[in-house]
Parts: C-alpha cells; structure tokens; sequence
C-alpha cells in the first residue's frame, strides 16, 4: 500500500508584512510542520511564533466551506452557482439603480497581488467605477502618501539587507519585537553589535530596554518632536550641506518653521525631556551609515502624513538617502501584502503601479491592456464608503479578506452602515463580525493554500505557493472575482495567477520585469523592476529622486494637535497596538494554539492609574470613550507612561474599535487609532 503522501512547499508567511520565506510541511494534505526556510532573503532561517505555529486555523472546524446567503434574515448554505448569481444580480440591480458609483469593494492585505489586481480590474472595468481600497487606509496609506511627496515613490527607501551596515537605528513609533519579531531580532542584534539605538515611542517596548535613548512622546505630538530633532540637526551642523544642495529643496521653508522647535520648547508639547532630544539627534547625526524604521504610531494620527513627512525630513538632512550612505527611511508594514496591495492598483485614486487615476496616460495605458476605458473620478475612501452606505447612496459593497466590523474605527457605525447598504458581499474564511451582517459570504481560500506573489514592507515581490489544498466547497478570491464578473458577462482575461501578474507587468512599468517564473528562479525581486534584463532596486534614488524635478522635497508642515486630548471627563489617553501571539482581528491566530499564550485582550495601565482607580491584576473594566466602551480586564504594566493605557484588537469581544473616532489624517483619512481620550470603570 502507498504510504502517506509528504511534500514541502516553500512559501511566503501570511501574517505581518516582513514576508518570511516558510517551508510548510504536509502529510496527506494537512500541515505538520512549518520552519524558516534558511535561505529566506529577510528572515535567514528565523520565524516567529505566528508563522511557525499559528496554522492550526486552516483545519478548524469553524471554516466557512460552502457559500451562504441570507433568506428571511438568516444565513443559509447554498451552492457556488447561486451565490454567484445573487451577487450578480444584486450589482447589476445595484447599477441599473444608482449607477456604477453606487458600488464598491474593499480588497485586502491577505489577498494576494493578482488578486488584488483582478479585484481592481474587475471594479474598474466590469462595473465602471474606481470605487475600490484596501486596508492600507487604515494603516499605511500616510506612508505612502509622505514618501511619495518626500521622495517620489510610495515604498520605503531601501532594502533591509542594508540594516546590516547602519550604525546608527532611529525606531519610531513601532514594536517590532512583537509585531515583527523576525525584523525586531536582527534590530537588537544590530545594536548588540554596537550599532548606536534610538527608539522613540510612548510605552517601553520591546526595544527600549536596550536603547541608548528612549524618547518618549505624549501620543499626537511627533511632529514637533521630529521638528526637535531636526533643529538640533541644523543648530549643530550635523546637515550635509552639499547633499542638500544639489539634491533637495525646501531648506529655506523648513529651517523657518525649526527655529519655533528649539529642544526646550518641543519638550513643553512632547513631554520629551530637551536633553534627550539633544542626545538622539547627535547620535542620529554623527552617525556614519543611519536608519529609520517606523510603524503605525507615526502613521495613524490625524497628522499621520505630517509625521510621515518631518520623519523623512531627518534622513534628507543628513543626505542618508540615494546616496547609499545609511538606510534611509522605512515603514514597517503590519500586514503581509499591504504594500501589494496598493501597489497593484487597489486604490480609489491609483492604477497599478502607483500611476494616478487622475493622469490620463495611465489610463490610456490601462485601458489599451484591458480592452476598456477607465474610469476617471477618482473613487471613495473605505470611510466615504460607510458614509455612502448609512446615507443610502452605496447599494453594494463587497468586503475581501477584512473583518471591518471589528478593525476598523467606530466600529458600531460601520455596522450601521453595512446594515443599511442593500447588497452586502463578504469573502471570508470564518463567520467574522463582517460576514454576520453579510447578505452573501463567499468561503476563501487563507494563504498557505493560494497561488501568487505578496511584496513585503521593503518591496519585495515573493512567490506564495499552494501548500495544501483548500477544503472542498473554497475558491480563491482569485477564483470567485472570475466568477462573479462571468456572470455580469465580463471576461476579465488572466486565466491564472502568473497570468494575472503579466499582464499588470504589461500595465505598471514599476513591475514590467517581474514574473511567477523570475521568481521562482530568483527567490526574490525588489520594485522597480523594468524589465526581465535588470535586477530589481534594492535601494532607491540613487541617480535622482522620482519627484518631478528629481530633488527629494523637505516639508515644513506646522505641529498642529492631535484630534483629541485628555480632559476631566476623559483624562487617560488609549493607544492600540499589537500583541506578539496575534495578528489583527484575530481570526485566524484565535483559532490556533496561540490562544493558549493570549486567550483574552487585556487594558495595560500603569501601577499608579491602577492603584488610584482601585483595580488589580485580572480585574474586569469597562473602558469609555466618546463613542462607545469596550469590556476588559485589567494588567498593570510599567512599561505604559502614567496617564495611558494600552490594549490590543485581537479579539472582536472586547470591542476596542468601538473607543476610536473615525478623524482621519487630513491627506489620507488613515483614522487616529493612537489617539483616544477614555475613563475606566471597574467592573
Ligand atoms: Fe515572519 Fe512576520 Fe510571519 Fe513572523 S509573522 S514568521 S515575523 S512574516
């Protein structure tokens, strides 16, 4: 008899977006074993306890495996055919009724890049609208708002590998021991071997046990702290000045808006002590090779982009950028394929390959390849689509791969608004908070069982490989985006993955040289890439930068104050983040053993609030914001300031999201999740 069928697939991890390479073991179908591929390009044998471990969820029995549609206000099971034609009927309803505008998708990081692609392509050409974003809106979108306008390109600067030579590392607001455990291992090991570390960031993370300067920031006031640093920068001559004339503009603005930050005056609105600001800017600044990373706590701030932009402002000072000298300035991305997914056009205002819908040579150049005209208004925002929705407008929404009841802001008012929006899709591998108001939920494929290329948060296009067969009943969202467009009697091309990367290849020059077969040869490719004949671009700008005038742009915004601050009623401020065993929602590490490390979301606070509020360790509480609260239980932790908490959302129960305005950044709209003004209730 033929024994058990083993095979090892390698792949790409699909939790956070440091893009581990995995090897994934399988007996008969079903994962056994998961281990770093030891010749991974970031991750050199290493992996952490997400992409090792947290894979039990593909089994679980609470896997959505056949379609479900809602008749007489529940969801019943029905065949793929039926649910096809409902959506299809449903958009063509949607359509007749109020137009191609009165529908819009949500695409997603856990999708792949052809999928977002054909996502894009399908709403551009078989509905006619640009109505399509995905989650970098909530995280991200600052960022790739900032470096563009800074730089040109809406990726960061250069590629990790050249972490290894910085000798200087300025972490902002980021934990990535925990959100990133494979990027925050080789960080410490950078600065055990003597690398010079600054981290900058409310709550002691991770990292800041082992920095040579904590900074602190009161939540909401990076701006000014940056300014800080950067006037220390100028006042101290630690600038290089040729770089900064042959290569950049903006000196003149920015060094008038410096002079209001000298050290002790941003100290009064940072609550950064003015030495400590003096201290981290010489080590920033006589460094010879520095680094900037950076995660959501810069980004999701109502003046996310500002910070974006005055961060970047550091490394354009000290000519640390396109110039191979240091790492320049790199987002850390949460997800596995937020970077992909804007980059392969899943955005109300850009085609594949960052071109905007608003430059009619782009869409020239898209529509020859799609055999349609695109459209021209640039879409909605996924928080102009909620407004749509609840002010009757949106007709029909379809949500893949995010759970936007629980992660995104005022969450009860989404549900609001997918209650008032008359056809709502959902593409999910569980019975989510989203896919349980859904009119249509679509079972999907989860990552270890598609075909496809994610790029991670230094834009590197890696393949992802089907390990394991989905169970019977599943589609891709590849699959089902084909589906639904047969029924609306669109052909949308691209029979398969590879395909779908060609042709978005043959649309965006960024990507022309990359290819399922490149990089199943070559492992790894980083954008750009023009063509098949050159290596991708580790480090960019290093002839000039791809603004208009080739100069990277300083910006001299204002520090204006965050949306909300503490007050009588209110007086601690909340900021969310990541807890190392989790990924987002949760949905799919909850549903694994990590639960057995993190089994509940817990509020940290430090010893003095708890004491004065009279709650110990384990306590339940009741958090309150100006939209709504959320049911906790109490850790007391002194690595949160006085005056903050901390929590997570990893577990929809707790209702976290409901605490979070939905104030956006004023370029993006990325929501404040850093900043939330609440009170504690025991009990
Ligand atoms: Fe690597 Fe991130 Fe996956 Fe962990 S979650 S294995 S750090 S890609």
């Amino acid at each position: 008899a033929a024994g058990p069928r083993r095979t090892v697939t390698r792949t790409t991890c699909g939790y956070c977006g440091v893009g581990c390479a995995l090897d994934v073991h399988a007996v008969d179908g079903r994962v056994t074993v998961v281990s770093p591929a030891p010749d991974g390009p970031v991750n050199r044998g290493h992996a952490c306890a997400k992409g090792r471990f947290a894979h039990g969820f593909l089994t679980s029995p609470e896997r959505i495996v056949r379609p479900l549609l809602r008749r007489g206000g529940r969801l019943e099971p029905a065949g793929w055919d039926e649910a096809v034609e409902h959506v299809a009927r449903g958009l063509r309803e949607a359509v007749r009724g109020g137009g191609p505008d009165s529908v819009a998708a949500i695409s997603s990081a856990r999708a792949t890049n052809e999928e977002n692609y054909l996502l894009q392509k399908f709403m551009r050409v078989a509905i006619g609208t640009n109505n399509v974003d995905n989650c970098s809106r909530l995280c991200h979108a600052p960022s790739a708002a900032g470096l563009t306008a800074s730089f040109g390109l809406p990726g960061g600067t250069d590629s990790f590998d050249d972490v290894e030579r910085a000798d200087c590392l300025l972490v902002v607001g980021a934990n990535p021991v925990e959100a990133h455990p494979v990027v925050g291992a080789r960080l410490l090991q950078r600065a055990l071997r003597g690398a010079r570390l600054v981290v900058a960031d409310p709550r002691r993370v991770g990292l800041a046990h082992h920095a040579d300067v904590h900074l602190r920031p009161r939540p909401g006031t990076d701006v000014a702290l940056f300014h800080g640093l950067a006037h220390v920068l100028v006042a101290e001559g630690l600038v290089d000045g040729d770089f900064l004339r042959r290569r950049a503009s903006g000196l003149e603005e920015l060094t008038a808006v410096l002079a209001d930050h000298p050290p002790d005056r941003v100290e009064g609105i940072t609550g950064v002590p003015a030495g400590d600001v003096v201290r981290a800017a010489r080590l920033y600044g006589t460094a010879g090779r520095p680094a900037i990373l950076y995660g959501l706590g810069v980004t999701e701030h109502l003046h996310g982009t500002d910070g974006v932009r005055s961060l970047a402002n550091l490394a354009i000072l000290r000519g640390a950028v396109g110039t191979g000298r240091g790492f320049g300035i790199n987002p850390l991305r949460g997800q596995n394929n937020v970077q992909g997914a804007s980059d392969m056009g899943a955005l109300p205002d850009a085609l594949p390959g960052s071109a905007g819908i608003a430059d009619p040579a782009a869409r020239r150049r898209a529509g020859r390849v799609w055999g349609a005209e695109v459209p021209d208004r640039p879409g909605l925002r996924i928080p102009q689509m909620f407004a749509a929705a609840r002010e009757g407008r949106l007709r029909a929404l379809w949500v893949v791969g995010e759970d936007v009841c629980a992660t995104d802001p005022d969450s009860s008012r989404v549900a609001e608004a997918l209650d008032a929006c008359p056809l709502v899709v959902c593409s999910e591998l569980f019975l989510s908070e989203t896919a349980r108001r859904a009119d249509v939920v679509l079972p999907a494929a989860a990552w270890p069982e598609k075909d496809g290329t994610f790029v991670n948060f230094d834009r590197r296009f890696q393949r992802v490989r089907p390990a394991v067969a989905a169970p019977p009943g599943v589609r891709s969202d590849f699959d089902a985006v084909h589906a639904v467009a047969a029924a609306l009697g669109t052909d949308l091309g691209c029979p398969s993955p590879a395909a779908a990367l060609d042709e978005c290849a043959r649309v965006a020059p960024l990507f022309a040289g990359i290819s399922h077969g490149r990089l199943d040869r070559e492992g790894a490719v980083h954008w750009p890439c023009p063509d098949p004949g050159l290596p991708g671009t580790a480090a960019l700008y290093r002839e000039r930068f791809a603004t208009p005038d080739g100069l990277a742009r300083l910006a001299a915004p204002p520090y204006l104050p965050p949306g909300e601050e503490p007050d009588d009623d209110y007086p601690l401020l909340l900021v969310t983040g990541r807890r190392w065993p989790h990924y987002n929602s949760g949905s799919m590490t909850r549903r694994t053993d990590n639960l057995r490390i993190e089994d509940a979301e817990r509020l940290d606070l430090h010893p003095d609030d708890a004491s004065r509020l009279g709650l110990r360790d384990g306590d339940p509480l009741t958090v309150e914001s100006r939209r709504g609260r959320a049911a906790l239980t109490a850790r007391t932790s002194g690595d949160v300031p006085p005056g903050q908490v901390f929590c997570a959302f990893h577990f929809p129960s707790g209702g976290v999201n409901n605490l979070v305005s939905d104030r956006g950044d004023t370029v993006t709209s990325c929501p404040e999740y850093k900043v939330v003004a609440v009170r504690l209730r025991p009990g």
